[in-house]
């Protein structure tokens, strides 16, 4: 019996393999979806990559740690890289192409462009907090997005506010790919998966999941007709209680993000930010 081959999943890591490849996989114009991802797969990763591989015949998942969007304090050193890994889940899906460009592919010497998002980039959260990360965002997406050309790129809701800055991005530079949003994957206890869940420990892992029980507090609270300014000031508490440092816990109106008075304004997201030790989390939900 003929051994079956291991499976072999492409990897590239210029452009110009990058446009060889793209050429080969669009033959016989299959559509293409594209993930772009920083690595540290988890399976809310996995998720987009199961949603593209629903929506286009071809899926190309993108790894790049991208610095532009790190502040000097942040974490771009320590964030987890787990490559090997990463290869093998994406083997398992049968992914058709990993675009992994180094750091000086993305931004050679004398790079000097950068797109600076307004709309939803600029409606305080987590703006106010990481007053760089939606430029570093929306410039590393735009070139994702030109140079592999997909029909479809799909961005988790996770990420809500990154969701809409990326969808008015675009949609305004005219941009052809279909911006998809995907649910938010969870663990059974409600934490939403993220790569930095790695950081917590033992102990902070045991209270981390509080973000979403009160998100999802704030909501029944709201539906029941409660008033916002109370439900919020109680979520707050709450969360502070249990040992966070709260950067933000807001209501916003789900479309523009802007803030609202109340039920009237429109459909309610729910977002917050907090750090539990040095882990910053973030998390969002639907009212
Ligand atoms: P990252 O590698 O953290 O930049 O995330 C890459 C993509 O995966 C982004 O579109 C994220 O919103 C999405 N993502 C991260 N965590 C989750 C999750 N728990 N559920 C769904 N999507 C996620």
């Amino acid at each position: 019996m003929p051994v079956k081959p291991p499976q072999r999943l492409p990897v590239v890591r210029n452009v110009a393999a990058l446009r060889r490849a793209m050429a080969a996989l669009r033959a016989r114009g299959a559509s293409v979806a594209l993930v772009p991802t920083m690595g540290a797969l988890h399976e809310g990763h996995l998720a987009l990559v199961r949603q593209a591989k629903r929506r286009a015949k071809r899926v190309v998942v993108s790894i790049f740690v991208n610095p532009a969007q790190f502040a000097p304090n942040e974490d771009f050193g320590s964030y987890p890289r787990t490559w090997d890994a990463d290869l093998k889940a994406l083997a398992d899906l049968k992914v058709d192409l990993v675009w992994a460009p180094t750091v000086k592919d993305m931004y050679p010497d004398g790079f000097a462009t950068r797109i600076e998002p307004a709309g939803p980039a600029k409606v305080g959260l987590e703006d106010a907090f990481r007053p760089h990360f939606f430029g570093g965002v929306a410039t590393v997406v735009a070139k994702l997005l030109l140079q592999v050309a997909p029909d479809f790129a799909m961005f988790g809701e996770k990420d809500f506010q990154q969701l809409k800055v990326v969808t008015a991005m675009a949609r305004d530079l005219d941009i052809p790919a279909r911006i998809v949003g995907v649910p938010t994957v969870r663990e059974k206890d409600g934490l939403a998966l993220s790569s930095r869940n790695a950081y917590l420990s033992a102990d902070e892992r045991k209270v981390a999941p509080t973000l979403h029980r009160v998100l999802t507090e704030c909501a029944a609270h709201l539906k029941k007709g409660d008033p916002l300014v109370d439900v919020l000031a109680v979520g707050r508490a709450k969360i502070e209680r249990m040992g966070f440092v709260l950067d933000y816990l807001e209501a916003r109106n789900a479309g523009t993000l802007e803030p609202i008075m109340g039920p009237k304004d429109g459909p309610i997201r729910l977002l917050v930010a907090a750090k539990l030790g040095t882990t910053r989390l973030i998390d969002n939900i639907a009212v």
